[in-house]
């Protein structure tokens, strides 16, 4: 079952006629569209991550036809690293820089800059910064200046997973200035514990992020 679901979020100009949504001072942020992520086969697999491709390439479309940025962020990790379970973190090894894992769905359309995370060892769910493996400190990643220099002021983000890093670079992008939106039908969720994708929607509309489309459906 789906509902229609639209928060008070900072953007209601992104709510409207998605052919108006975007414009010269919009950026269309993609989050870790990667194949450990939206490959069935992938590591650290996101059920249904495969299906928001062609949506997301159409958001592209639109974006490109305004003069709007596309961005990506690209998941991009040591072959060791305390991300990973076998170093003493909590994930499979997942999207290891140079491999298959790490690259970005084939479907995609790939117009734009591509920001990396996770090079060094940090943890890094949001596309704006990570956070120092040894210090536990963030560190910014190159988003904010890539963005910035080409103008944006306000954000529309989709790609995976909405419980981690989709929520974590909203949040992050509210917290920097931008009017944030993100697409619902265009992300999809880990459910490491049922439920988890929801309370992200709730934690994103509560920060002000605008959240444009119908819930994703459980399955
Ligand atoms: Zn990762």
């Amino acid at each position: 079952m789906t509902r229609g679901w639209r928060s008070p979020g900072s953007a209601p100009w992104a709510a409207g006629d998605p052919d108006k949504r975007y414009g010269p001072d919009v950026a269309l942020v993609i989050v870790d569209l990667q194949n450990d992520f939206a490959d069935p086969a992938g590591s650290l697999s996101v059920s249904g991550g495969a299906t928001i491709v062609p949506l997301v390439n159409a958001e592209i479309e639109r974006a490109l036809a305004t003069g709007a940025a596309v961005v990506y962020t690209q998941d991009w990790h040591p072959a060791h690293t305390p991300h990973f379970a076998q170093d003493g973190g909590i994930w499979p090894v997942h999207c290891v820089q140079e491999t298959w894992g790490a690259e970005l769905a084939p479907e995609l359309a790939v117009c734009g800059s591509i920001v990396r995370k996770g090079s060094h060892g940090e943890d890094g769910y949001s596309g704006f910064s990570m956070r120092n493996p040894a210090g536990g400190l963030p560190v910014p990643t190159e988003l904010d200046e890539t963005l910035a220099r080409g103008g944006a002021r306000r954000l529309v983000v989709c790609g995976l997973a909405t419980d981690y890093c989709v929520k974590a670079t909203a949040l992050d992008g509210v917290r920097l200035g931008y009017e944030t939106a993100v697409l619902l039908d265009a992300i999809r969720a880990v459910d490491l514990e049922p439920g988890d994708g929801n309370a992200a929607l709730e934690a994103m509309a509560v920060a002000g992020v605008t959240l444009i489309g119908s819930r994703p459906s459980p399955d």
